[in-house]
Order: C-alpha cells, then sequence, then structure tokens
C-alpha cells in the first residue's frame, strides 16, 4: 500500500468555509477481493452558492480507474490528480459523477480505511479514511443517503454487511454472492462502515418505548460466541437508558456490532454497524475481569449513544470533536453511574482525568477541548477533547439543574437532527432554555490548562468566610472562568457544621477573586471545610490543609468523592515528603509510619463492610507515573518506586490481622457475577491481598497462591498474580508459567499476562520485554498486543523504562521507527510518553531528547509522528 501523504499543513479553526459542493445521495458498490477491491461510486452533487470552481475530491492511496460525469467518460486531460485529491470541472449546477478505482485492504497495516483482520474485510472512517476507500468530500459537513451493494465469494464470506437496514441478498455466478443495505439517514462519510467475512452472530431484539422492534446482533469468530452475553444485555440497558433518561429512541430495523481483533481505539459508532475493538465485546467469568466487564459496558454504551449524540446530530468540522465526544463521555458516566455505584464511577472518571487529562493539560501537547489548529486530526483525540470535554458539559448539568439540562437537549436533538453543529451550538440551546448568560463560560473550551482555585479562610464575628482565587499555571493575566464549586463544613470531630442553616453550598464562581461567608454555629475548631464537593469543576484545589484536618475528612465527609479525595491526599502528602527526602539524602528514609494515614487508613477498613468496593478505591495507593507526574523537574524515579513499597509494606504490617479478615469475610460465594456487591468484594480482596503480600512473609504468599489456584474467574485469578507479583520470587515465576501453559491460544487474556511481565521490576525488565517481543502469542501488527507489552513497559514501568542508562529509551524509539511504518497512529501514540523529558535530570532528559530528535528528523516521519515529536521538542 501507498504510504505517502500530502506534506502536513496546519488547518485552522478559524478558516472553516462551507463546502463549495454537497453530496445528496451516494450509491457505492464493493468487489471485495483482500489484494485488489474494485469500488464503483455513483455521487449526486449540487453546487453550493454561485462560484465556477470545479469539484475537488479527497483520495489517497487510491488506483483510479475512471471518471465520469453524466454519463460522459472524462479524457485523461479533463482532470487533475494528485496524491491526495482529484479535480474535476461540473458544468451545471447539479450532476452525477461516477468514479471506478481500486484498493488493496490486504496491505492497509495502518488500520484506516478498508482493511483485513483476522481474514474479515472491515473498515474504520473516522475521521479521515473513506478517502482511503473512494474518492469523495471527506469532511463531517456533507451529509448524505448512501446505497451499499457488497459482492464477495461466498465461502469465505458469508457475512456482508453496510450501514442501514438490508434490502435483499442474492447468490450470484462462480460461487459469489451479493448483499444491498440501505441507510436512510443523511450521514457524514466517517460514519461509513462495512464488514464482510465468517462471522457468527449472537441475536436478541429490542422493542423501542414506542413499540418498534430492532433485530439486535453481535458477529464473532465462532470460537467467540460464548462470550458476548455481557455485550449484548449491556446494549440493551443502554437502549433502554437513553429512551428513559434522554427521550432517545433507536432509528433502524437493525442494530449491528462487529467485533474485530486488529483495531486502533476502542470502537466506532458507523451508523447501525459499530465496529469494536474484541476486547470491548468479548468476556466470559474466566477470561474477562471485572474491569473488562465495566469497560464493555460503558464502550457499548457509549457507541450506541452516539447514534444521536454525534450521528443523527453531527459536527460541523473536527475542531468541534469535543461536541460529540465530550457530551457522549459524559453520557456514558452517566449511565454506567445509573447502573452501579454512582461515587465509586466518579472517583474512577476523575482518576483517568488527572492522571491522563491534567498530564496532557500540563505538557507539550497541552490544547484546549477545542482546538484551534492541528496538523493531523487523528492526534486528537485525547484525554482533554474526551474527558475534559465530559466535564464541561457536566458543569453544565450542573449550572442547570438535570430538568433544564434535559430542556436544552431536547432542544438541541431537534432542532440540529440532521445537521452538522458547532459547540456554540449546543451550549446556545443551554443558554436559549436556561436564561443563563453562558459566554463566560466559553472560556472552558477556548483555553488549554488546568485552573487552580487557591482558597484559604477565616472565622470572623460567627462567620465562616472563604476566599477562592482563580490562577492558570504560567499565565499571567488571565480572564476569569464561570464554574460551579460545591462546599461545605465539618467541625474537629467531623461533624456537620451547617452554613446558614443547609448542609452544603454550590457556589458559582465568575471572578478571579470572590470571598463568601456564611453564618455558623459554635463549632470544635479547626474547622475543615469540604471543597469541590463530588468535584464539580475540573480544577485543581489549593487548600493548606492539615494531615489533622484530612484525617478528619476521610473518615466522616458525607460526600464520598471527597472522602475518598482526602484519603488520596493525606497518603500523597506522607509520600511525596518522603520521596523529597529520600532523594535529598541519597538514601530511603527511616521514620515510622504516620499516626494520623495509619488510623485514617484503619478507619477506612472498618467501613469496608458496608461499601468494600468504595473502601477498596480508597486504599488503592496513587500509581508511580500519577507520583511522578507531581515532580516538574529531577523526577526520583527510584525514590518514587522504593517509598511507595516501603509505605504499603507499613501500612499492611499496621493492619495485618484486620486485613486478613477482611480478605476472609469477603470471599465471594458461588458463580461469578458481574454486580457491584461481589466486584467490590473482589475489588477490596485484590487490595488487601496486595497488602499482604508486601510483607516480607511466605504466608501471604501462600494465600495468593491459593486464590490463584482456586479462582472460579478471571478477576480473581488474575489479582492473586498480581498480589505476587510486588514481591516477585519463584513462586510469582511458578504462577505466571502457569498463567500462560493455559492461556496461550487467547490473545485477549495474553494481553493481561504481557502487561504484567513488561512491568515487573525484578531483574531485567528490557530484556525480559526484548525477549516477549518473540512470543508466539505476540504481533507486533495487532495494536492490543503492542499496547499491552510496549505501553505497559513505557507508562507502567518507572523504574525499568526511565532507567538511568538510556537504554530503555533508545530500544523503544526504535521499535517506534518500525511502528511509524506499519501504523502512524500508533507510533505517535506510543511516542507520547516523551513528552515529559524536560521533567527529568540532565542524563535522562537528554537521552529522552536524542531519542525525540532521532524519530523527528527521519525523512520518512509520518505526520502524526512528526506532529508530536515536534511539539515535544518544542
Ligand atoms: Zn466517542
Amino acid at each position: 500500500m501507498s504510504s505517502a501523504r500530502a506534506a502536513p499543513v496546519e488547518i485552522h479553526l478559524a478558516d472553516y468555509r462551507a463546502p463549495d459542493f454537497y453530496i445528496d445521495r451516494v450509491d457505492l458498490v464493493f468487489d471485495l477481493v483482500p489484494q485488489e477491491t474494485r469500488v464503483r461510486s455513483t455521487l449526486q452533487v449540487r453546487r453550493q452558492g454561485a462560484h465556477d470552481r470545479p469539484l475537488v475530491l479527497d483520495g489517497e492511496g487510491l488506483t483510479l480507474l475512471s471518471v465520469a460525469v453524466d454519463g460522459r467518460p472524462l479524457a485523461a486531460e479533463e482532470f487533475v490528480r494528485d496524491e491526495v485529491s482529484l479535480r474535476l470541472p461540473i458544468p451545471g449546477d447539479t450532476a452525477v459523477v461516477q468514479i471506478e478505482n481500486t484498493l488493496n485492504p490486504a496491505a492497509n497495516t495502518a488500520l484506516e480505511g478498508l482493511y483485513v483482520s483476522s481474514g474479515n474485510f472491515c473498515t474504520q472512517c473516522e475521521p479521515e479514511g473513506f478517502r482511503r476507500i473512494t474518492y469523495f468530500i471527506d469532511r463531517p459537513d456533507v451529509l448524505a443517503r448512501y446505497t451499499v451493494t457488497l459482492i464477495a465469494d461466498a465461502e469465505p464470506y458469508p457475512v456482508l454487511l453496510a450501514n442501514g437496514n438490508p434490502v435483499s441478498a442474492e447468490a450470484l455466478p462462480g460461487g459469489r454472492h451479493m448483499a444491498r443495505w440501505v441507510d436512510p439517514h443523511p450521514k457524514p462519510s466517517y460514519l461509513f462502515a462495512l464488514v464482510a467475512g465468517k462471522l457468527h452472530a449472537v441475536r436478541d431484539e429490542f422493542v423501542t418505548q414506542s413499540g418498534k422492534r430492532v433485530d439486535l446482533a453481535i458477529y464473532v469468530e465462532a470460537h467467540n460466541l460464548d462470550r458476548c452475553a455481557h455485550a449484548m444485555d449491556s446494549l440493551k440497558r443502554a437502549m433502554r437508558w437513553d429512551e428513559e433518561v434522554y427521550g432517545r429512541e433507536y432509528d433502524l430495523d437493525v442494530f449491528n456490532i462487529v467485533a474485530v481483533d486488529d483495531f486502533n481505539m476502542g470502537a466506532m459508532e458507523n451508523k447501525g454497524l459499530n465496529i469494536f475493538n474484541s476486547r470491548y465485546i468479548l468476556a466470559r467469568p474466566d477470561t474477562a475481569t471485572d474491569a473488562d466487564y465495566a469497560g464493555i459496558e460503558s464502550v457499548v454504551a457509549h457507541e450506541y449513544f452516539h447514534n444521536w449524540s454525534g450521528n443523527r446530530v453531527t459536527c460541523r468540522d473536527w475542531f468541534q470533536l469535543s461536541l460529540k465526544e465530550g457530551f457522549t463521555v459524559f453520557r456514558d458516566q452517566e449511565f454506567s453511574a445509573d447502573m452501579g455505584s454512582r461515587a465509586v464511577k466518579r472517583i474512577a472518571d476523575v482518576n483517568v482525568l488527572r492522571q491522563f487529562q491534567f498530564a496532557e493539560d500540563a505538557g507539550p501537547q497541552k490544547h484546549p477541548v477545542q482546538p484551534k489548529s492541528y496538523r493531523e486530526i487523528n492526534n486528537f483525540y485525547t484525554s482533554t477533547v474526551y474527558n475534559k470535554g465530559a466535564e464541561v458539559v457536566r458543569m453544565q448539568r450542573n449550572l442547570l439543574g438535570a430538568e433544564k439540562f434535559r430542556a436544552g437537549t431536547d432542544l438541541y436533538f431537534s432542532r440540529f437532527d440532521g445537521q452538522a453543529v458547532t459547540i456554540e451550538d449546543f451550549f446556545g440551546c443551554m443558554s436559549e432554555v436556561s436564561g443563563l448568560d453562558l459566554q463566560p463560560f466559553r472560556r472552558w473550551y477556548d483555553v488549554a490548562g488546568t485552573p487552580v482555585l487557591t482558597v484559604s479562610d477565616a472565622v470572623d464575628g460567627g462567620r465562616y468566610q472563604l476566599t477562592l482565587r482563580q490562577s492558570l499555571p504560567g499565565q499571567a493575566g488571565i480572564e476569569p472562568f464561570m464554574l460551579p464549586f460545591t462546599v461545605a463544613l465539618f467541625d474537629a470531630n467531623g461533624h456537620p457544621v451547617p452554613l446558614d442553616g443547609q448542609a452544603e453550598h454550590t457556589l458559582v464562581l465568575r471572578e478571579l477573586e470572590q470571598t463568601v461567608s456564611w453564618a455558623i454555629p459554635d463549632a470544635k475548631r479547626p474547622l475543615v471545610p469540604s471543597l469541590n464537593r463530588g468535584f464539580t469543576a475540573p480544577v485543581q484545589v489549593d487548600y493548606p490543609y492539615t494531615p489533622e484536618q484530612l484525617a478528619v475528612l476521610s473518615r466522616a465527609d458525607t460526600d464520598d468523592f471527597n472522602r475518598w479525595d482526602a484519603f488520596l491526599r493525606l497518603m500523597q502528602h506522607v509520600l511525596l515528603a518522603r520521596i523529597r527526602a529520600a532523594a535529598e539524602q541519597g538514601k530511603p528514609g527511616t521514620d515510622t509510619l504516620p499516626e494520623d494515614l495509619s488510623t485514617a487508613f484503619g478507619a477506612l477498613l472498618h467501613h469496608a463492610n458496608d461499601d468494600p468496593m468504595f473502601v477498596a478505591e480508597c486504599i488503592t495507593l496513587p500509581t508511580e507515573s500519577y507520583l511522578a507526574d507531581q515532580f516538574s523537574h529531577d523526577t526520583p524515579v527510584v525514590w518514587i518506586h522504593q517509598e511507595r513499597r516501603r509505605l504499603r509494606a507499613e501500612l499492611a504490617a499496621a493492619w495485618a490481622s484486620t486485613l486478613h479478615l477482611l480478605y476472609r469475610n469477603h470471599e465471594p460465594q458461588g458463580a461469578y457475577h458481574f454486580d457491584g456487591r461481589s466486584a467490590g468484594q473482589r475489588a477490596l480482596r485484590r487490595q488487601v491481598l496486595s497488602y499482604l503480600c508486601a510483607l516480607d512473609e511466605p504466608a501471604w504468599w501462600q494465600l495468593a497462591a491459593q486464590q490463584f489456584a482456586t479462582a472460579n474467574n478471571m478477576t480473581e485469578s488474575f489479582n492473586a498474580l498480581l498480589a505476587l507479583s510486588v514481591t516477585g520470587g519463584s513462586l510469582f515465576e511458578e504462577k505466571m508459567q502457569a498463567f500462560e501453559a493455559r492461556w496461550r491460544q487467547d490473545p485477549l487474556v495474553m494481553d493481561k499476562w504481557f502487561a504484567l511481565q513488561a512491568q515487573r521490576t525484578d531483574g531485567s525488565a528490557l530484556a525480559r520485554v526484548q525477549s516477549l517481543m518473540a512470543h508466539p502469542a505476540f504481533s507486533f501488527k495487532n495494536p492490543n498486543r503492542v499496547r499491552a507489552l510496549l505501553g505497559s513497559f513505557s507508562r507502567g514501568n518507572l523504574l525499568h523504562f526511565h532507567a538511568a542508562d538510556g537504554e530503555s529509551y533508545r530500544w523503544f524509539a526504535d521499535r517506534i521507527i518500525e511502528l511509524d511504518a506499519m501504523n502512524p497512529q500508533i507510533a505517535a501514540r506510543m511516542a507520547s510518553v516523551f513528552n515529559t523529558w524536560r521533567r527529568f535530570d540532565g542524563g535522562r532528559a537528554a537521552a529522552m531528547r536524542a531519542v525525540l530528535e532521532k524519530l523527528h528528523d527521519r525523512p520518512d516521519c509520518s505526520p502524526d509522528l512528526a506532529e508530536i515529536t515536534g511539539k515535544a521538542l518544542g
């Protein structure tokens, strides 16, 4: 396949112009052959406005066979073609353009456009893959009605799928067959999809609120038929939820999902034909963990919800990406919250935001939720667009209240149905239904960086006073953000202190500095403010909490999110102080476990019987990479690793018997079931076992080995391995081998094993990763395998990836170069681990910088990788 691309140019939001032509109808006929697929396309085009510019179609890596306009074939000198486009004159205001081209799906390793995965044809068109299938105006504001005919050999490709509803199918001479699909809804080209292959379906049905029956199917390879039940169940619950919560009904006769093994992202919301990375569909109790079950539930829902937020109402251009992604993430977050524990879901979502989005926002790849320019749009499917985008929608919901927000989304869906619109249009609706002036709120879409809210308090004449000051790191003279900020107050015993008689207040901040005060009853000092409860705004709160205050909140805050956050701050406080001290002294600390922390830990354990999932979240230590993110220079990788371990062992030693009791009391009974209570028990046992195994006592390792041997589900068996991995040793080695022997034929399960191997800190991790590249279950062409082994090594093994000699950096960069030739999207994502180079000491920083330069300066560097490495170098 030709990988030649146009020299990347910077594309600016400010340069948006409506297209010169619209395409109202598309008729596509595919003759599917792996090495040479033929596409015949018939386009009904319509001139937009009065101009005499030619029709310019996008097309990349295609072989053009013929072009005709209104039935007349064009001679070669009548059109102009280059690497990325085809231009032809259109005589009147409308025309029928017919194009024939071929392409080679079998050679497509970039997994963008039409490709072959496990012998089946599938597509990925978002954002700009359709131009790799046929010539088209490949931008989201060109909406067309599609008819698609698929022709293929019947034996290897019995199943032929496309968007919309099936209308006909027939056998053809020579062992071939055809199927035709019509999608009645106008859609942009990025939502086009087809699938052809040897697939088997799990079927079900759904009756919509207005009584229409929809046939549901999940297509997988035959051996995976017994792993679709959870995805199907999640789909039906998502369909019902969108009717109940947003009044959104499904709009076709069929809804099809296909699971494919080779996929760059999580899943894709193609109209009526969602295509999924198989890891977000396939689950059986013995192969998938609770985290996998939760991931499937949320991704299935996410893609389904796009049917309205993304498909029926779509984006005008790619600068509006968060219009669909931020909103849809918010929708899937709320769905999952309604299906399980709301507080735990919020904790998980904020964890993702802080670990990935805050880091992105503080580094060279920082950009607003609505970027102002890009070179390669694939690089903008980011945590900022998705997760911060969701927070920005959540703030609007919180500012308006649930009822008005619903009125706003109703207005948005009805007013813009069938159109390609902007972020402005969305919050215009919110403003219209609420009468709120949201203009100041726009800054959340326009300004990069995580705002800091510096809070101070005082008690004065029976009043409690808070002063809140906004700032943006590294920027002077900023304009204020508008944000909802919920606060409450506690006394030193943890009793709530009403503010003007109310348990909590939601402030709407609009000024750079604001002071508010409330009358308070007499209360036992010191008073303890609970700030940004439920994480109402995506900001860093900077308040000089004492350990004593944090201990009070972690025991008594009535907001579970802040209770979790207080304990996290307490752990972080101790850990960071110890890491800094160790780095200064050049040797591990010897101080004893602080009393406040130990007591708070114990108090949480005593709450575990009521809410095991919540307590499991609370006692989870911050990850090494999160701790590393807290350093702006000379990140002390060795001390982060060692001090985190030391704290784990100390807490375990102080509370060993309680931990052991919890372990035994929460043993789940009977067959595996994915529900809040039993998943919570497993989550608690996972944490408990990891603490216990951090002690240098073989009895606890035996307990983990026992769990590994007797578990009837993947969650418990893999958690045992995780616990054993902390101390390494021959028992761990033995169980890893047993796991491999049992699962080596199962790639998704092996991803867990590869990831755990890559994160091991015993022995030479680099040598281990190098040799695992040759493991029969590994494939460099499969993004899931690459993420499991290489992604986990670079992001999950702080100690060894950042080894002082720079060997890991150099080896990893050479793998990125190899990846770039096959799959630039994945190469670019892997390379972003080097974004942080400035935050390391001189030797490491120089080594990381050198590999960035090496990656960037290659003549054949892809635009994807060039943009990432270029920004990292600054
Ligand atoms: Zn999405």
